[in-house]
């Protein structure tokens, strides 16, 4: 079967634009029929080469820190938010200056930073903490018991609220419109009192929006009805939703060895280049391969680290493989060169962008020079 991609060196990270700007003229959509705005949250996809065109969809950036807040400035520009768990004193200047919205996870952090705040005219808000799960990847719950994120009921101090604007959750992950629509519902139970009193709510990521099968029309009411019921601008702030399924991580089998099964040894690392494979664990969809099984050859498929546990996950194929065959890994835009790492001499993939007349462009390439930068 002939791959895409043959003629590139690998490991790279492709990221289709058409691919990409099918999942922008999606969310704008939403934009268009709620007035709601969208923000891409820098966390799951930073690739700032397609900024300008993610730019000309949504109407800026979140970030976690200074620097992804610097990034989204500078890069996309629009309007830049933050939220940080805690805030550095000596960044908080720089942060003020960069940012539109200030995100604060406590009051104490809030108390700290207020006439600082004030007197720059950024607009504060403050993360809530609604404590409603409504899914079970616990290391990605922040309703989860004893979470650091966000402010519970029992920790809300109303007279404390003068200067704040907004009110953030963010409680999701890769998920459809129920869960927010069950969500919002807590929020309004829990904190219903004080919502008309702000000018805007965030209602975070973990929108799964372009993914096929999304309910969109339930995320538009929900919308809408929060801004009509509380005169407040809901901002939305995915990142997954972005640039899901908008790209491929390319790699070439170095060898084929046994050992109870096939096993090919690939020239990407799932601990270095795809590190939710392991964390989280994500099981990525490999071009034209299948589950154990499904397909005639299976194989175990391991990174080329002296990490044991560095397997990408068992898959099989139409074909078998030999040293110099490729291996295609879909869904690789998000949370892979965001995370990766250059754990055990390993280079890190080349970045390529499919441009939409089809041409394939050179973004980035790393070497030995990147790897010895971070280390002393
Ligand atoms: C991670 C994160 C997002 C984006 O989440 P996705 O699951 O990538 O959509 C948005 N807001 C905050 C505060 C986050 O921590």
């Amino acid at each position: 079967m002939e791959l895409p991609f043959s003629s590139l060196q690998t490991p790279c990270y492709v990221v289709d634009e058409a691919l990409l700007e099918r999942n922008l003229v999606i969310l704008k959509q939403v934009i268009d029929r709620t007035g709601c705005k969208i923000l891409l949250a820098q966390k799951a996809f930073s690739m700032f080469a397609c900024y300008p065109l993610i730019g000309s969809y949504l109407n800026g950036t979140t970030a976690s820190g200074l620097f992804e807040a610097r990034l989204g400035k500078e890069e996309m520009g629009g309007e830049t938010h933050i939220f940080s768990p805690a805030y550095r004193e000596d960044e908080i200047d720089e942060i003020l200056s960069l940012c539109d919205h200030v995100i604060f996870n406590s009051f104490s952090q809030w108390e700290k930073y207020k006439a600082k705040v004030l007197a720059s005219g950024k607009s504060a808000g403050l993360r809530l903490n609604p404590e409603h799960s409504t899914q079970d990847h616990a290391i990605y719950d922040p309703c989860s018991p004893g979470s650091r994120l966000g402010i519970t009921l029992k920790k809300f101090r109303p007279d404390l609220l003068d200067g704040i604007e907004g009110l953030h959750f963010h409680t999701l992950c890769e998920q459809d419109a129920a869960p927010l629509v069950e969500t919002v519902a807590v929020v309004e139970e829990k904190f219903g009192p004080w919502l008309s009193q702000m000018k805007w709510l965030n209602f975070g990521g973990g929108h799964h929006i372009t993914r096929p099968g999304y309910d969109i029309d339930a995320l538009v009411s929900c919308v809408s009805r929060v801004q009509e019921r509380y005169g407040v601008q809901v901002y939305l702030e995915p990142g997954e939703a972005v640039a899901l399924n908008a790209g491929f991580l390319v790699s070439t089998v170095l060898d084929v060895l046994e050992n109870s099964g096939n096993i090919a040894v690939l020239d990407t690392s799932a601990a270095c280049h795809m590190p939710d494979v392991l964390e989280m664990p994500y099981r990525p969809p490999i071009a034209g391969g299948g589950g154990l099984g499904e397909k005639a050859y299976d194989y175990r498929l391991g990174g080329p680290t002296c990490l044991a546990g560095d397997v990408i996950g068992d898959y099989s194929f139409d074909e078998p493989l030999s040293p110099g065959s490729r291996v295609v890994f879909c869904d690789m835009a998000i949370y892979s060169m965001v995370k990766n790492n250059t754990f055990n001499g390993m280079n890190l993939p080349a970045i390529y962008l499919k441009k939409q007349d089809g041409s394939i462009q050179l973004v980035r390439k790393f070497g030995y020079e990147d790897f010895k930068t971070r280390l002393s």
